[in-house]
């Protein structure tokens, strides 16, 4: 299959990889120069479970993306304040048979896809696979991890079993699920707490659970996307999504990590994506009359932090 990896940071680096390794025809597209330029001269590195390797995929400048290069299937991985912007430059390479698939986090990015592709060509989820990023073209790739999505537009449900199938015969271990906007929001809630409150506290996910505050913290912000969520047809099960995202305070599992948030702004003065997280629940919010004041607070705070930080 002729697969274009639009974002090819460490998630997208990481699904380039195993889907090439599988047989499929991969491009990587990215908007970052020296990532672009140092794969094109070097190859794309990557320490993958503790081997180094050095792996040879195309590459381009999502700037420089032409007519000539049409894709059967495009994995967008950007951040999510890229994505409006890749999209559009990517515009040539979605023929009428193109599907796409939305892998990022956050809420609501079907809402941009949609400008560009028809619906019935757009497939969303989420995933627990895990990638980082080691400087321009090379990536940490450590673990396992798992696919869900869905097909947005009707009658497409044969299709995203078909695109399942050819992810997992990658070793990417997808599977089809009915009911994906429930899973968005369940993981948006671990982002939605652990992320925001881990950057603005500088602590890892272990030390936010020590705090005599974390919980009801937690609890409140969950309850504000139950809330939302419920106005969008997602009743999540809130005591079951609380112990979910407070699973993640254990430090012999992943307490002692840093969210990928932390990482971001903190270590590498780069913009978040809590617009699409927080900031989407806020949104979503005052649409719907719903107060979300947790969320408001947080994304401010965030916000300011990038700011005082001068995060590009
Ligand atoms: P990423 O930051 O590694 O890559 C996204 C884009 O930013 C790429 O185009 C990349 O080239 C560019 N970029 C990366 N570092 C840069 C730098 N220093 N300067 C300029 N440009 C830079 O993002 P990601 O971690 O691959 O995440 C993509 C999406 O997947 C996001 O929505 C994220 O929340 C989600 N996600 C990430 C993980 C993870 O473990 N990384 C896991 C699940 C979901």
């Amino acid at each position: 299959m002729k697969i274009a990896i639009a974002g090819a940071g460490a998630m997208g680096s990481r699904f380039g990889i195993m889907l090439a390794k599988g047989g499929n025809e991969v491009t990587l597209i990215d908007g970052w120069p020296a990532h672009v330029e140092a794969i094109k001269k070097e190859g794309l590195k990557a320490n993958f479970n503790g081997e180094d390797i050095t792996v040879n995929l195309p590459i381009m400048l999502q700037s420089k993306v032409s007519a000539q290069t049409h894709a059967d299937l495009i994995i967008l991985f950007t951040k999510a304040m890229q994505l409006d912007q890749m999209l559009q430059d990517i515009k040539p390479l979605i023929a009428q048979h193109t599907e796409v698939l939305c892998l990022l986090n956050g809420i609501g990015h079907e809402d941009v896809i949609e400008k560009y592709v028809p619906m019935e060509k757009i497939f969303i989820g989420n995933t627990m696979w895990t990638a980082g990023m080691e400087g321009p073209g090379k990536v940490k790739l450590f673990g396992n991890g798992s696919i869900e999505l869905q097909n947005l537009g009707k009658g497409q449900e044969e299709a995203a079993q078909k695109l399942a199938a050819v992810l997992s015969e990658s070793g990417l271990n997808a599977k089809y699920s009915d009911n994906i906007h429930y899973s968005i929001y369940r993981k948006a809630c671990v982002n939605g707490t652990m992320n925001g409150l881990c950057t603005v506290l500088d602590v890892n996910m272990a030390g936010l659970g020590q705090t005599s505050t974390a919980h009801d913290m937690v609890v409140t912000i969950v309850n504000e996307f139950a809330s939302v969520a419920k106005c969008e047809g997602v009743n999540l099960d809130v005591a079951e999504v609380i112990a979910h995202v407070e699973s993640c305070f254990d430090a012999s599992t992943i307490g002692m990590h840093f969210p990928s948030m932390h990482q971001d702004l903190i270590k590498n003065n780069r913009l978040t994506e809590i617009d699409y997280i927080n900031g989407a629940v806020s949104r979503k919010g005052k649409k719907y009359n719903v107060a979300t004041p947790y969320c408001d607070f947080l994304t401010q705070l965030v916000h300011a932090k990038e700011q005082i930080l001068g995060a590009k």
